[in-house]
């Protein structure tokens, strides 16, 4: 069988959130060419599988690619996210990359795309629905957009034995449900077990009726903090302040954490559990409300075995019943939290360079790539900020932040991007800001002056935890 072959500027595996993203900024500042190789149908990556109540959890206003906006402009008015910017739902999420794809990406001339294909190393796609395969012959890069390896629960394996006749389903099943159970099991701390509690409380099941394994608890953002519009001005900056100052007067880790959470940085559900996990996730205080309303929680380590009768956990066992209902919240949603250089040679390796911001991550490394020389100035711009997994994992990510935020600072041409590219939240904000609004004034000038003693101090935490 004839191999069909192609030749492209750039190769991208993977059309999720951040292969788009890429594709875009490479396609709109540059005249060159691209093939994006996806095993999925549709572009958007795992939104393909994600559970039919999935939303944002940051705002829409910078989620996307940076030459189409996914805000509708507006705050919620009812529910759990009210009076705050609006959050997109699944649908909203697939029909935008479908768009962006369809109407922008394919009309240039210059995008290949294959979809349900695979990439299977050194140039060479094979179709999945058929025996077919191409070869691309790469001029500049391949990209490689599955490095973090993103797991949902629809398509991950639990890791713990699961008893014959054990109903187990992952949250995407929930609104299949026909038969009521005894109670239900939440299998997850994180935010996927955040939003399958609120879909069941949402949807008449009384909070006693649910049982919550909770590993360990998480530190959250209070998503009114993550506003990116002048209106909410002083909650989003006055908290990056807040930080600031925490970070600086802190005496000691546990001390920069009760700071963290007393200044209203970091929200947690149970006040009397100190979290160890921190993943970045926002949350709202309404929904915090809801999330306190269930009290059977379990804190036994991770689930070993669940039995008819009895589930066995790393620290102990419970009794059960037959007809529980399990809910699986347990995939991590970054599946590799390995590091490796961005740039490397003819490969280019997409992770984050923003504190818990992919897409423009993987915009502003494509904006890198495009207007720098070498591996090591484009590595030197690109510092990983790496994402979270434990609560002291936050500290490493925010000196890396704050020093990416500073190299960038000094170089005009990245300044102007960053002001100018929609997926980046505050930078507007800020400069919106008139001298005569001398609140705001103080506020930018206190989170400056304390920046120094704040990326000293984290260096001395991350010295002193390695
Ligand atoms: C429930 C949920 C909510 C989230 N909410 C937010 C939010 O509000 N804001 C935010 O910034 N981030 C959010 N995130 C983080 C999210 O992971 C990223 O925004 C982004 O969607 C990740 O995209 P990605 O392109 O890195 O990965 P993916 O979406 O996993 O895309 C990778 C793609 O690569 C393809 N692929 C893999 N291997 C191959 C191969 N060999 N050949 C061909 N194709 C291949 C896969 O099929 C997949 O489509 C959320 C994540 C989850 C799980």
């Amino acid at each position: 069988m004839s191999v069909e072959t192609y030749e492209v500027d750039y190769l991208i595996i993977g059309a999720g959130a951040m292969g788009m993203a890429f594709a875009d900024t490479i396609l709109t500042e540059s005249d060159k060419t691209v093939l994006i190789v996806d095993m999925h149908h549709r572009p958007g990556g795992h939104w393909n599988d994600a559970y039919p109540f999935v939303t944002l959890h940051q705002p829409s206003a910078y989620y996307g690619v940076s030459s189409k906006e996914l805000s509708k402009g507006r705050k919620d008015e009812t529910g759990l996210n009210k009076g705050l910017q609006d959050l997109a739902t699944g649908p909203e999420i697939m029909a935008y990359f479908d768009e962006v794809m369809r109407y922008q990406f394919l009309p240039t001339g210059r995008v290949t795309y294959l979809s349900m294909c695979k990439y299977e190393g050194e140039g060479k796609i094979s179709a999945l629905m058929s025996d077919k395969t191409y070869q691309v012959k790469v001029r500049e890069k391949t990209v490689d957009a599955t490095w973090l390896k993103t797991t949902v629960p629809s398509t991950h394996t639990p890791s713990f034995e699961i008893a014959e006749g054990v109903k187990l389903i992952p949250l995407n099943d929930l609104p299949k449900v026909t038969q009521q159970p005894s109670n239900y099991v939440v299998v997850g701390g994180g935010k996927t077990g955040i939003d399958a509690v609120i879909w069941l409380l949402e949807n008449h099941v009384d909070p006693d009726m649910i049982r919550w394994v909770r590993p360990r608890d998480a530190w959250l953002m209070d998503r009114a903090n993550t506003q990116p519009s002048d209106e909410f001005f002083m909650a989003t900056m006055g908290a990056q302040a807040a930080q600031m100052q925490a970070i600086a007067e802190s005496e000691s880790v546990t001390d920069l954490f009760d700071r963290l959470e007393a200044s209203g940085v970091f929200v947690r559900i149970d006040k009397s559990i100190r979290p160890q996990m921190m993943h970045g996730a926002t949350i709202s205080q309404a929904e915090l409300e809801e999330l306190r309303r269930v009290k059977d929680v379990i804190r036994m380590g991770r689930i070993k075995r669940i039995g008819l009768d009895e589930i066995i956990l790393d620290e102990g066992a419970l009794n059960t019943t037959p007809d529980t209902l399990y809910v699986d919240c347990s995939a991590c949603a970054v599946g590799n939290m390995e590091e490796r250089p961005i740039f490397e040679g003819d490969t280019l390796y997409l992770q984050t360079v923003r504190v818990v911001q992919p897409v423009f991550s993987a915009a502003f490394i494509a904006h890198i790539d495009l207007t720098r020389d070498n591996d090591e100035e484009k590595n030197r711009l690109c510092q990983i900020v790496p994402l979270p997994n434990h609560d002291t994992d936050w500290l490493r990510m925010q000196a890396a932040f704050m020093m990416n935020q500073y190299t960038w600072s000094q170089e005009k041409d990245l300044r102007d991007w960053t002001l100018n590219n929609r997926l980046d939240g505050y930078s507007r904000m800020v400069a919106n800001v008139k001298p005569e609004e001398t609140e705001k004034v103080a506020l930018l000038k206190s989170m400056r002056a304390n920046s120094m003693a704040a990326v000293l101090k984290l260096q001395n935490y991350i010295a002193e935890l390695a």
